[in-house]
């Protein structure tokens, strides 16, 4: 039997879903009917921080509302910490990460004295093994990050093939770019786990053949592309869309207070109206 085509909606409770989350979600849930596949909703939920319930029973209800259908049951990140936990620690016990316990401002303050570099590709080193054994005994909160170079060393040259296209028309077979992700953390210091690593093994858990998202994470899918191989876990196709932008040209974001699903049913805008207007 062959895999059915498979794609996934996965969205963070941590605000009212807008135009640009209807436009990612329509987008793979009518991949996935012309297909004949599998559409399904999985909620990202790991930084408990910034998650709400409310939240969360709006994505089910604006989804409704665009007149999607997702299978059940939900997979929410939330409910299976215990699984990551599981992946970091296989993945410690082949030294290919180190404890980091420096802050985000500890980082932001060291790579503004360095000649490069950037938040986002920030490249660390495990502590001395006295000075970590103090810091533990300490009580100290850590994150876990990869070790690029020990990842590469593991890893021969690794693509991935996309079917949309990437921020710069990227599309085909792509030669993964390891570097673009850093010495990424794969386990927060609050929450015990991170995005690429939640997101890496759900969609192999979950059997995701097509991975449709924004061109806004084009980037992501070399880091996950790398752990995929790193974790012996199947690589699915990436279909990055474009990022609907609004009247003034700027993409939809949540900070930007953009008009939420929920405005625009109150204020009589219907679902076949949104649709028309983003050519879907
Ligand atoms: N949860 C991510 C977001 O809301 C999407 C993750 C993904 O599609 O890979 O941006």
């Amino acid at each position: 039997m062959t895999t059915p085509f498979t794609t996934r909606f996965a969205p963070s409770p941590t605000g009212r879903l807008h135009r640009g989350h209807a436009f990612s979600a329509l987008t793979a849930h009518d991949a996935a009917r012309a297909a004949k596949g599998r559409f399904l909703l999985r909620i990202e939920d790991i930084d408990v921080t910034r998650c709400r319930p409310e939240y969360e029973a709006a994505i089910h209800e604006d989804l409704a509302w665009l007149g999607l259908e997702w299978e059940q049951p939900v997979r929410r990140q939330s409910e299976h910490l215990a699984e990551y936990q599981t992946a970091i620690e296989a993945l410690a016990e082949r030294d290919l990460l180190y404890r980091c316990f420096r802050t985000r401002r500890e980082i932001a303050e060291a790579i503004a004295s360095a000649p490069h570099g950037a938040m986002e590709t920030w490249r660390g080193s495990p502590l001395p093994a006295d000075d970590e054994a103090r810091r533990l005994a300490a009580g100290e909160a850590f994150a876990w990050r990869l070790s690029l170079d020990k990842a590469l060393a593991k890893v021969g040259p690794l693509t991935f093939v996309e079917e949309g296209s990437g921020p710069s028309g990227e599309s085909g077979v792509i030669t993964v770019q390891p570097h673009l992700g850093g010495d990424v953390v794969l386990a927060r210091r609050d929450v015990g786990v991170a995005y690429h690593l939640a997101v890496t093994l759900d969609d192999a858990l979950q059997g995701v053949t097509h991975v449709i998202r924004g061109e806004d994470l084009f980037e992501a899918t070399h880091v996950q592309r790398l752990l995929q191989a790193l974790l012996g876990l199947p690589a699915p196709v990436y279909r990055h869309h474009r990022l609907l932008t609004g009247p003034d040209g700027r993409r939809y974001a949540k900070r930007d207070q953009a008009q939420t699903l929920a405005e625009l049913r109150a204020a009589g805008v219907t679902s076949q109206a949104l649709r028309a207007e983003m050519g879907l």
